[in-house]
């Protein structure tokens, strides 16, 4: 297409999508918006190190011809007072792959917000954010490098759809006669009224965007973030499509949490992405005191935009936070912060936040070498306390310099980079992590499930196993220094002549010998053993298993496998959930 103003370079070509992918040449052409304020300081400095970071990592074999778009002030220079020319929006689209700097949201009548009138025209569905943290960055968490975290927030659903209806309005009137007099609910007089959309078609394409993303990216978990508990048919919706997604698209390579712990003992299968669910409100906490349980969280509207910025904020990454709002192959990257006008021109600001955006737009494209150049000279920099003003009044002894000089640290960092070595460091912080924290969760598993903030259901969710287990022939003393060794209270006994498992506890040992006056290493466990065994299938909830409990008379019940036990369930286990998670009629 023919542009007015804009002017496409003739050296690059453009990207484009077979097969449903992005195919990107060599040279390809990607769009930038200056953004008002500040943009136009750190769009120039980005600019700069991205080129740096290419030329590095590709040696001239590859190079983007930037094109400039125009949007906000600049466009209303150049377009004769518009903000938001349609010729700027065709051109989004065209390019493909764009970022943008900050716009300002002009104040006054009539004008919606460039940012929501970009991601509605270009149906930018999902809006991702990237938190993780930087070494040096200031931050108020003890461990802030457990934070490493990809948010998909859902964009064009939820309360923000703005089907919202002004109190007293005649619109609200009608509604308000509708749901009253048609579908016979009550509210207080004169409530203002809005609409929660969710759809399956919104849901599934965010959630799809997210699983992709993590099985790409060797994400270990996408985690659906929602308030079902409450919401159920549109939050708790959400969270039942994603899973039927998951199940329905990727079948092969994810696993749902529930059956890694029914199939897999909670270890995940190598490779496999575990979907998961958290109710919005424990995610907060779960991200402040567990971070390293999360991976990839997949929330709608409202909860994703209060959870992006709280998570940011653990990293101190406020300033920083990249992000991007993508359709199913049109992006826009953009910096998260405003134009904070009061700095404009000085040269002066924080240009992390457009830069990371930059870094996961060469990750987008395939161009990881050159991305993964900028995430590792950033710290390195950082560290040496060469940062912005920002960062500066919050470190001691820190050199405060301006934007381009920050921007000229960088890239000398980058030219020095042995990026192979930071990277092999990375990856193995990261299995040293993984592995630990699935040691423990197959130690603790009640510790593990308190940390991740999963509630227990079933029998599964809190027996101790496997049991160990003795040969009926075996001599009680023998029996009995097995049990101290392993800190257990009672043992199996494997089946004898007659084909059932038996158990031996320590009530067995006061009733039937201590009390009998006999001697532990004369005795056989076959001789003082109960017979057959109280079992419960592993799915038995916890009511249904102290219900068992009380009906036989037992302290423990054996949890059955397909032809062994498994685990054990005691009374004890049951007074303990019910102390750590406490316990309400829901739960039955
Ligand atoms: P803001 O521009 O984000 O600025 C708020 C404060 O955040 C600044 O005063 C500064 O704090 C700090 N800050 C922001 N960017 C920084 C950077 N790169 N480096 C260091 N510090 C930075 O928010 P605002 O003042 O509420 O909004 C101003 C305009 O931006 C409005 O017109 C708004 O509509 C627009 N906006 C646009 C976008 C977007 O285009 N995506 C997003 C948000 C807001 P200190 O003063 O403490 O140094």
């Amino acid at each position: 297409m023919a542009y007015q103003h804009i002017s496409i370079p003739e050296s690059g070509e453009k990207i484009s999508v077979v097969d449903g992918r992005l195919s990107v040449p060599d040279n390809p052409i990607l769009g930038y918006i200056e953004g008002d304020g500040i943009g136009p300081d750190i769009t120039r400095a980005c600019l700069r190190v991205w080129d740096a970071a290419i030329e590095k990592a590709y040696d001239g074999r590859r190079r983007v011809h930037w094109c400039e778009i125009f949007m906000g002030e600049k466009a209303s220079d150049t377009y004769d007072g518009d903000y938001f020319p349609a010729e700027s929006l065709a051109a989004l689209r065209d390019l493909t792959v764009s970022i943008k700097g900050p716009l300002t949201t002009p104040v006054g009548g009539g004008f919606r917000s460039l940012n929501v009138s970009l991601r509605q025209e270009l149906d930018l569905y999902a809006c991702v954010r990237p938190v993780r943290y930087y070494e040096g960055v200031p931050s108020p968490l003890r461990e802030p490098e457990k934070v490493d975290v990809v948010i998909f927030r859902e964009n064009t659903e939820d309360v923000y759809a703005g089907i919202e209806f002004a109190s007293r309005s005649a619109e609200n009137r009608k509604l308000e006669r509708f749901l009253r007099d048609e579908m016979g609910v009550d509210f207080f007089e004169d409530a203002g009224l809005a609409i929660k959309p969710i759809s399956p078609f919104g849901t599934r394409r965010l959630v799809r965007k997210a699983i992709r993303y993590a099985i790409e990216n060797q994400r270990e978990s996408v985690c659906l973030v929602h308030k079902g508990n409450i919401m159920k048919y549109t939050e708790g919706a959400f969270r039942n499509w994603g899973y039927e997604l998951a199940r329905e698209e990727f079948a092969e390579h994810t696993v749902s949490e529930e059956d890694l712990y029914r199939r897999h003992g909670g270890k995940r299968p190598p490779g496999k992405v575990v979907i998961k669910d958290r109710i919005a409100d424990i995610i907060f906490q779960l991200m402040l005191l567990r971070p390293s349980e999360f991976d990839v969280l997949a929330t709608m509207n409202l909860n994703g935009d209060y959870l992006s910025d709280a998570v940011a904020a653990e990293v101190g990454g406020i300033g920083i936070a990249p992000g991007a709002n993508m359709a199913d192959h049109v992006a826009v990257f953009e910096a998260t912060h405003g134009t904070a006008p009061k700095y404009a021109n000085l040269d002066k600001v924080n240009p992390g936040s457009l830069l990371f955006s930059g870094v996961m737009m060469l990750e987008y494209i395939g161009w990881k070498e050159a991305a993964d150049l900028i995430t590792h000279a950033y710290p390195e920099v950082v560290k040496r306390g060469v940062v912005t003003y920002d960062f500066a009044r919050l470190m001691e002894g820190a050199s405060e310099v301006s934007t381009s000089a920050f921007a000229d640290a960088i890239i000398d960092q980058i030219n020095g980079l042995d990026v192979e070595s930071k990277r092999q460091e990375r990856l193995s912080a990261i299995e040293r992590e993984r592995s630990a924290r699935e040691a423990w969760h197959a130690s603790d598993p009640h510790g593990a499930m308190e940390a991740s903030g999963r509630r227990p259901h079933t029998v599964r969710d809190i027996m101790t196993g496997p049991p160990i287990s003795v040969d009926p022939a075996a001599n009680v003393r023998d029996a009995m220094q097995l049990m101290r060794e392993n800190g257990i209270s009672s043992v199996l006994v494997t089946p004898g002549d007659g084909g059932e498992w038996g158990i031996m506890t320590q009530r067995d040992i006061v009733s039937r010998i201590v009390h009998a006056r006999r001697s532990p290493g004369r005795v056989r466990v076959e001789d003082i053993a109960t017979r057959p065994l109280i079992t419960v299938p592993i799915d038995m909830s916890l009511y249904d298993c102290s219900s068992t409990m009380l009906a036989s008379k037992v302290r423990r019940v054996v949890v059955m496998g397909t032809d062994s036990p498994i685990g054990i369930v005691s009374d004890t286990d049951i007074f303990e959930t019910v102390n750590e998670f406490g316990w309400t009629t829901e739960d039955i």
